[in-house]
C-alpha cells in the first residue's frame, strides 16, 4: 500500500524502513505536518500515516478523502488530534499505536524527579565550568516520601513500581481504579484533595479529555504542600501553566518537571535555535532554576519506536487485507475513559 508520512523526522524513517522489510509497503515522506493546508500532498495515497501534533480535522480529511484517502494510521496512542465522527462519515478507516513502551514514559518521569531533585541539570553544568562547590544543590532522600500517582493506568502503573522500588509511599487517584495499584504495597486510593494535600512529589498520568483539562489548576495548587514536586509527562493541558507559574513564584511549587506543554504545538519537535520564541508564558517557565522541560521525548526510546512503526504497518496491513484491525479507532470509542490519550 501506497502511504503518505506526515511530520516525518531521520529517526522515523529509520524505523519504519526497518520495519517495512517484512511488509514493503511503499513510503513517501512529508516533512510538514498534516493540516488542511498541507493535505493535498498526500492525493493518491490511500493510507496517510500521522503523529501527535499533526491536525485531522473535519475539514483536513474532507480534502485527504476526496484525494483517495481510505486510511489514516496514527502512529501515536493519543487520538485527540482527530476528529473521528467526521473521518466516520467519510469513510476513512483510522487505527492508531494503543500501547508502545510504557516503560519509555514512566522512566521519563522519574529521570524528571531525580533531576530535578538533586540537581543535575545545575550540577552538570557547573562541573563543566570547574565550579565545585554543592551550594545550591541540596537534595532530598526519595525514601519515605510520599508521591501521588494521578492516573494509574500503563504508565502510572510502571512510575508507582520505580517509586515504590525507592522507599516510597504510594498515593493514587483514578476515575477506574484498579486493585493492581493497591498490591504494589505502601500504596492506596485516596480522593484527589487528600493525595494534593499529602504528595511530596505528584506525577500526572492519566489522559487529557474535558473531565481532566486543567486538574492542576490554581485551586489544586492551593491544596499542595508547600515545596511540592509536579511532574506532568503526560498532555500540556492537565495543567494551567499560567497557575503554576503563580505557584512557582510563591513557593507553593518547589519544582516543576514537564514533558508536555499547554501551546506545545508550535514549539515542540523543531529547531528553532535560530529564532526568536513568541511563547512568552514559555520563556516564563523556562526562566525558573527549578523547572526542567523536555520537549516531548518521554517516548523516545528505541524500544519505543520499534513497537510503533511495527503496529502501525502491521495495522494498514490488516487495512489492505480487508481483516478487522484490534487497533481501529472507532468514534463511539472517543466516549470511553479509559484509553490513552
Ligand atoms: P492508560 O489509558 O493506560 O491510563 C490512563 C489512566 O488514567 C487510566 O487508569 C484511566 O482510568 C485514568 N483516568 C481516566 N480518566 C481519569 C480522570 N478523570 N482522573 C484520573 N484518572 C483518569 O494510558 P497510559 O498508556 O498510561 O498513558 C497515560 C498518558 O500518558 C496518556 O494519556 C498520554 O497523554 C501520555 N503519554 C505521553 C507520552 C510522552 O511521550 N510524553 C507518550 C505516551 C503517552
Amino acid at each position: 500500500m501506497r502511504i503518505a508520512f506526515f511530520n516525518t523526522r531521520r529517526y522515523d524513517r529509520q524505523f519504519f524502513e526497518t520495519a517495512n522489510s517484512k511488509y514493503n509497503h511503499e513510503f513517501a515522506y512529508f516533512e510538514p505536518r498534516l493540516d488542511h493546508t498541507t493535505a493535498p500532498l498526500a492525493a493518491g495515497f490511500p493510507a496517510v500515516c500521522l503523529f501527535v501534533n499533526d491536525v485531522a480535522d473535519a475539514k483536513t480529511l474532507e480534502i485527504l478523502a476526496s484525494n483517495g484517502t481510505k486510511y489514516l494510521l496514527l502512529r501515536c496512542a493519543g487520538f485527540n488530534q482527530t476528529d473521528l465522527k467526521r473521518a466516520a462519515e467519510l469513510g476513512i478507516r483510522v487505527a492508531r499505536v494503543p500501547a508502545y513502551s510504557p516503560y519509555a514514559v514512566a522512566e521519563h518521569a522519574v529521570g524528571l524527579v531525580l533531576m530535578l531533585n538533586r540537581k543535575l541539570y545545575r550540577a552538570y553544568n557547573r562541573v563543566r565550568d570547574d565550579n565545585f562547590a554543592l551550594d545550591g544543590l541540596l537534595g532530598f532522600d526519595l525514601h519515605g516520601r510520599t508521591v501521588g500517582v494521578i492516573g494509574t493506568g500503563k504508565i502510572g502503573m510502571i512510575f508507582a513500581q520505580i517509586m515504590h522500588g525507592f522507599g516510597c509511599q504510594l498515593l493514587g487517584y483514578d476515575a477506574y481504579p484498579n486493585s493492581d495499584f493497591e498490591a504494589i504495597g505502601a500504596s492506596r486510593y485516596v480522593e484527589l484533595s487528600e493525595l494534593l494535600e499529602n504528595s511530596d512529589i505528584i506525577s500526572l498520568h492519566c489522559p487529557l479529555m474535558p473531565e481532566t483539562h486543567y486538574i492542576i489548576n490554581a485551586h489544586a495548587i492551593d491544596q499542595m504542600k508547600p515545596g511540592v514536586m509536579l511532574i506532568n509527562t503526560s498532555r500540556g493541558g492537565l495543567i494551567d501553566t499560567k497557575a503554576a507559574i503563580e505557584g512557582i513564584k510563591s513557593g507553593k511549587i518547589g519544582y516543576l518537571g514537564i514533558d508536555v506543554y499547554e501551546q506545545e504545538d508550535h514549539i515542540f519537535f523543531e529547531d528553532l535555535s535560530d529564532t526568536i520564541l513568541q511563547d512568552d508564558v514559555f520563556q516564563l517557565l523556562q526562566s525558573f532554576s527549578n523547572v526542567v522541560i523536555t520537549a516531548h521525548q518521554a517516548f523516545f526510546t528505541e524500544d519505543a519506536l520499534i513497537s510503533i512503526a511495527e503496529t502501525t504497518l502491521s495495522n494498514v496491513t490488516c487495512f489492505e487485507q480487508g481483516q478487522a484491525c484490534a487497533n481501529e479507532l472507532k468514534f463511539q470509542e472517543k466516549v470511553v475513559g479509559k484509553t490513552s490519550a
